[in-house]
Parts: structure tokens; C-alpha cells; sequence
């Protein structure tokens, strides 16, 4: 396989995740909601995964609703929001991903009022948040990773910021935010930002595609997407994927052995790039310098699409954008503009981004290939 630096799209499955995976396929094979011994068994064994998750995240185990990624988990917030009466205020950013921005028309057709928060630096400011919030204010959704840049929401001050508001409204007001970028990595702490909602992916962390989770603080504020069956106490119907949560679980325990050392060692990997250019006339590294050590977006001296394209035939696999939707470049250029990276700059942006399994030797080859690129 080539050099793969984009893990921030996807990661490759872990052999544990994987080995979970067919396991469970072998051993489980009857429905979780049958009646029967065999369905009894599968139940149990869902019920054990969602246990199991929640002990790592640190929450309970009724908080969270499992749904088939990421992009699902936003979804049912964001359309949770068509059943209310009368439409009112939603804060957000400018740098949310798309599964967030693009309800965004949506929502202003049906009437509601949308407040786009600046992110200078690729930060959303508690105090811009204090103004925007007003008494039809129903939702606030920001993100806590951002996806291009790495950059780390306060998450928990912006929280804060909203439930003082709340004191006076005598009313929830429903804080979301997509954590995807933040699983695995510490800083991720649900239950001390105090968040109603989070949304995440096991692809990200090395479980397998088409599994993810809604955590709810208060499942009775979620009205469900599609009920069908009552599965998930109601909130996410259909059968549930017992191989792939469970895959999930594994994936998710794995990643949090050892998190602070394995957090340094990629903290390591992306300074020695970020050294390595930071003097350069001809590259400018985007991410904050407290960003997510995972990502790092970085301005090179060509139209990012060349770079990329040039890095590939080395042998390396980076993205010219969040690489997460199929317009992944005009995306990721939004996400550095509303930052405030010039357009040019802003053109020619790659995001690279680590695993814990990256390794330091392909970490300095990538330097050497992009030195070469750059001096033609
Ligand atoms: N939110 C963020 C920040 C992401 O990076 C992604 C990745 O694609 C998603 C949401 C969507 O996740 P999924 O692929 O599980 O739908």
C-alpha cells in the first residue's frame, strides 16, 4: 500500500476490528430482536457492545443510540428540528462539515433563521456565541475537530455560555456537536462539556465503514428519523449491525489503550513537518498551532490538486480537501477561508493526516517528496 496520510478521511481497519467483525458474524447470527435463545444472545451481546462503548466514553450506556455513521447521527438532530411548532434561531459555524451545512437550505426554506458564527483563526469566540443567542435560539451546533485544520473547539466554555443563557429562558436550548475528528483523542469528554448531542464515526478510528453513533444526553428531546421497528429504544429503527458495532467497540477500546502516549508519538510526527516547512517562503502551515496533532493543513507552493496529484505518483496518499464529500476542495476551501487563509493560500491547501499507526521513517520520506516537489 502506498504511504497513506489521510486518515482523517478514513482509516484502514485494525486486524482486531477486523477479527471482531467475522467473529461476530460467525457466532451471532440471528436477529437481536427475535425471542428466541439465539436471538436472546445476540441482544445481549448488542447490549454488552453499547455497554462497553460507553464505559470509554465515560457515559451511559442509554446514551447512546447506535446509527450507520456519522452523517445519520446529524441527521436525526438536524431534522428533529422540522417537528417543532414554529420555527426559531439556530447558531452554527462556518466551518461545520457538510453533513451539518448542508441542512442549511433546508432549514431556511421551512423558516428557521440561521446565524453562521465567524471562526477567526478557525475558532468559534463564547462571546460572538453570547450575542447570537436570543429567545428562539433552538439549537447550536459546533463542532469539536474540525476536519481540515484539526482546530480544537472550547467546547465546554461555548456550552457554558449557553446554559447561563438558558438560566433566564427557562428553556433547553439543544447544544450538538459533530465529534467525529475528536474520537479517539484525548480532550474528548461528553459528560464535562456538558453536551446534549454528539455525533461519531467508527471509520475514523479504525472500525469499519457504515457504523457510527448519536450520543444523547436526554433521548426524550430527539424525535426519531424512522422508528420502524423500535429498535434503539425507538430513536433508530431497523436491524441492528451486530458485527460492525461490535467491531466498532473494538476498534474504539483499542484505540484508547495507552491515548496520551500514542497522542505524543503523532504530536511528534506532525512538529517534524510542521519544522520542516514552518521557515519556508514557499509553504504555510494553516492549522493552529494547539490543533488536533491528527491533522495538519498546509498551503504549498502549487494549486493543492498538482500537489496532490504530484505526491501520489510518489507514492503517498494526502487530500486536497476534507476529502469527505465529492466537492472535497471547494469544502476545505471554505473551511480555511472562514479561518481567514487568503484565497490563494487557501488554493492550494493539502490536509495530511496521521493515525497511531503512522510511522516516523514515512513521515520523513513524505517531507523529502514534498521538498522535491516544491523545488521542481
Ligand atoms: N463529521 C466530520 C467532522 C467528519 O470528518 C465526517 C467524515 O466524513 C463526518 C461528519 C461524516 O461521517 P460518516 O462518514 O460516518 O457519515
Amino acid at each position: 500500500m502506498d504511504f497513506y496520510f489521510d486518515n482523517a478521511a478514513t482509516t484502514p481497519i485494525s486486524k482486531r476490528a477486523l477479527e471482531e467483525y467475522a467473529s461476530t458474524c460467525a457466532n451471532y447470527q440471528a436477529n437481536p430482536s427475535s425471542i428466541h435463545r439465539e436471538g436472546l444472545k445476540a441482544h445481549e451481546y448488542l447490549e454488552e457492545n453499547r455497554d462497553r462503548i460507553a464505559k470509554v466514553l465515560k457515559v451511559e450506556k442509554e446514551n447512546i443510540v447506535f446509527t450507520s455513521g456519522a452523517t445519520e447521527a446529524i441527521a436525526i438532530v438536524m431534522e428533529n428540528l422540522l417537528w417543532q411548532k414554529t420555527p426559531g434561531r439556530i447558531i452554527t459555524t462556518r466551518i461545520e462539515h457538510e453533513a451539518v451545512l448542508s441542512f442549511i437550505p433546508l432549514l431556511k426554506e421551512k423558516g428557521w433563521d440561521i446565524v453562521q458564527l465567524k471562526t477567526k483563526g478557525g475558532f468559534a469566540d463564547p462571546s460572538d456565541l453570547k450575542e447570537a443567542l436570543n429567545e428562539e435560539t433552538r439549537l447550536v451546533a459546533i463542532m469539536s475537530v474540525n476536519n481540515v485544520t484539526g482546530a480544537v473547539q472550547d467546547i465546554r466554555t461555548l456550552v457554558e455560555t449557553v446554559r447561563e443563557y438558558e438560566k433566564n429562558l427557562k428553556r433547553k436550548i439543544f447544544f450538538f456537536s459533530d465529534s467525529v475528528q475528536a474520537l479517539g483523542k484525548t480532550g474528548l469528554d461528553l459528560k464535562g462539556w456538558d453536551v446534549d448531542g454528539a455525533s461519531f464515526s467508527a471509520h475514523k478510528i479504525t472500525g469499519p465503514r457504515g457504523i457510527g453513533m448519536l450520543y444523547l444526553k436526554n433521548r426524550q428531546l430527539i424525535r426519531p428519523l424512522a422508528p420502524a421497528g423500535g429498535q434503539e429504544s425507538g430513536l433508530r429503527g431497523g436491524t441492528e449491525n451486530l458485527a460492525a458495532i461490535s467491531a466498532f467497540r473494538a476498534a474504539l477500546e483499542e484505540t484508547y489503550e495507552n491515548r496520551l502516549e500514542k497522542e505524543e508519538r503523532v504530536r511528534g510526527l506532525n512538529n517534524l513537518i510542521r519544522n520542516a516547512f514552518s521557515d519556508s517562503g514557499s509553504f504555510h502551515i494553516n492549522s493552529p498551532e494547539n490543533a488536533s496533532p491528527y491533522i495538519l493543513s498546509i498551503a504549498t507552493p502549487l494549486p493543492a490538486e498538482v500537489f496532490t496529484r504530484m505526491l501520489i505518483d510518489k507514492g503517498f496518499c494526502v487530500s486536497s480537501g476534507s476529502a469527505c464529500s465529492n466537492n472535497a476542495r471547494k469544502k476545505a476551501g471554505g473551511v480555511l477561508e472562514a479561518m481567514g487563509v487568503p484565497g490563494k493560500l487557501s488554493m492550494n491547501s493539502i490536509r495530511i493526516s496521521f493515525s497511531d499507526s503512522t510511522e516516523k521513517e514515512e513521515t520523513l520520506l513524505l517531507i523529502k517528496a514534498m521538498k522535491e516537489i516544491a523545488n521542481g
